[in-house]
Parts: C-alpha cells; structure tokens; sequence
C-alpha cells in the first residue's frame, strides 16, 4: 500500500477519533452553577466534571446535556402528541364546539352533576350512579352507560352533567378528554335530510365526531323511530363500531329489552359491552318536581 494512502487513512481515522472525541477538563459543573430544570430545582446535586466536545470545542456539563436532550425528547413527545390529538384546550373545547344540544339550555344552566337536585330516592341513587361513572370515565376504564326512564326524569340533564364532569375532571387531572353530546333525534334528522342536500352535514360527519370523542353522549335514543327503524339501528351500530376503549352514554325512554326489540341485534350487543345502567323505574317528571321545589 503506498505510503500516501496510509497517510490518508491515519487522517481519515483521526478525523474520526475526533468527531467522537471528548475529553475531561479541569472545569466542574456544581448544583450551584449548574441550570435549573423545569420546576426551578438545579438540574444536580453533586459535582460534575465537565468535558470538552474536540470538534466544537464546546465545554459542558455531562449530566446538564443529559437533562437538555431528555427534556428536548419529552417536549417533541408532547408535540407529536398534540399533533395527532390536539392541544388540551382544543380537546377541552370539543364539547362546546361540536355538540348538537335537544334543550339550548343544558349546555348554558348545567354547569355539572352538582346541579342536578335529586327529588326521590331513586333519583339521589341515580346521581351517585352518574358520578361513579364520571370517575370510571375519567379513570380510563371503558363504560357504556344506559341511563333509562319516562321523559321528564332527568335522564338528559344527568347524562349532560356527566358529561361536563368528564370535561372539566379530565381537565383538571391535565390530560383533558374530547366529549360530545348529540341530541339523538336531531343528528338522525339533520343526517337523513343532508340525503338530499349534500351542503348539509351529513352521517361521515357525525360519525367522524363521535369517533374523535373519547366520550360520547348519544341523548334520547328512540325518540326519532316513527321514521325508520332499520336505517336508525345501522346508524346506531355504526356510531358504536368506533368505540373500543372508549366511553359511551346513551339514554332512552326505552328500557334495554325494549331498545332489543326496537333495534337490530349488532346494535344492542355492543350496547351490552361494558354496560353500566342507571334506571328510573318509580321518578316521573323531574322538571315538574324542580318547578314545585
Ligand atoms: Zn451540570
């Protein structure tokens, strides 16, 4: 091998040497020069000898670099994070932005389940229930909650408070959750018009939202079925296909062995999975009961 290409070698072997290279200097990183990490503690407590990067010449502390990229890592985590879930007031404000309200004045009155007065003793069972199921929601343990009974006791106003307690709780824990309330009857209205006015929001939008939420209140189900009952249950399966591990809460006047007469069988079965009830069997009409109060 002639000598010059050893010597370019060496050189080139070097050069690697250095690029690698770090050395210790004479220079010592203390808990009391060193910086402050994100709770405004230094980053260390012991001494540290620093090193010199050979290339850049740049003189630092190990263990603060150390610190740096691992804050830098877990920050870009954060971002993919929101990236592909948002931010949390995005997902804070999914609730207010989306949801198709029945009665406007749930999403303006209601602040939570704290409003929701109880006028009977199934109704202060049914309360509890509801929080249960807030913690279980907010826990991340997969529910599908059956909130049944006659019109009038309250079923709407306690499923729209689990809903706002999900909203805010899941806030307040620092890792908020997308919520969404749909009035039944109006999204399967607005959907079966958008049929023959494709500027209306129609079913893939629906469904998209639904999917998007990691709780979803579908209110009043059955109250849309003088239409048309096989198109509502295909609808209604489809609105569930997309909620593994996720948390759903329907209400109806209609008690679980008559949504399984109402509704086809796919339906119901996932309906079935995880399914926490809460029924009014004996309280009748719960605004009747507050006007009274
Ligand atoms: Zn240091």
């Amino acid at each position: 091998m002639a000598m010059e290409t050893i010597g370019r070698l060496k050189r080139d072997a070097q050069q690697i040497m250095v690029d690698h290279s770090f050395i210790f200097v004479n220079e010592y990183c203390t808990s009391k020069t060193c910086p402050t990490d994100a709770n405004g503690k230094p980053v260390h407590k012991n001494d540290f000898q620093k090193l010199q990067n050979l290339v850049t010449e740049e003189i630092f502390c190990p263990k603060c670099r150390r610190e740096a990229v691992e804050r830098c890592f877990r920050e870009s985590e954060t971002q993919r994070h929101e990236m592909i879930f948002g931010t949390e007031a995005q997902k804070y404000d999914y609730l207010k932005r989306y949801s198709i309200i029945g009665e406007r004045e749930l999403i303006t009155k209601n602040k939570g389940l704290k409003d929701y007065v109880p006028t009977t003793a199934e109704a202060k069972t049914n309360k509890d229930l509801a929080t249960q199921a807030v913690l279980k929601i907010v826990g991340g343990t997969p529910i599908n909650v059956l909130l049944t009974g006659n019109t009038g006791c309250g079923k709407s106003h306690l499923s729209f408070g689990i809903a706002n307690n999900v909203n805010e709780m899941s806030r307040r824990d620092g890792h908020a959750m997308t919520v969404v309330y749909f009035n039944y009857k109006k999204i399967y209205n607005m959907i079966t018009a958008s049929f023959n006015d494709k500027s209306l929001k129609g079913r893939d939008y629906f469904l998209k939202i639904a999917e998007n939420a990691q709780c979803l209140v579908l209110d009043d189900v059955g109250s849309e079925l003088i239409k048309d009952s096989a198109f509502s249950s295909e609808l209604l399966t489809e609105f569930l296909d997309s909620r593994e591990e996720k948390h759903t809460i329907i209400t109806s006047n209609y008690n679980f062995d008559s949504l399984k007469q109402l509704y086809d069988a796919r339906f119901t079965s996932r309906l079935s999975r995880y399914q926490f009830p809460i029924t009014f069997a004996e309280t009748g009409d719960y605004r009747a009961g507050q006007i009274v109060m």
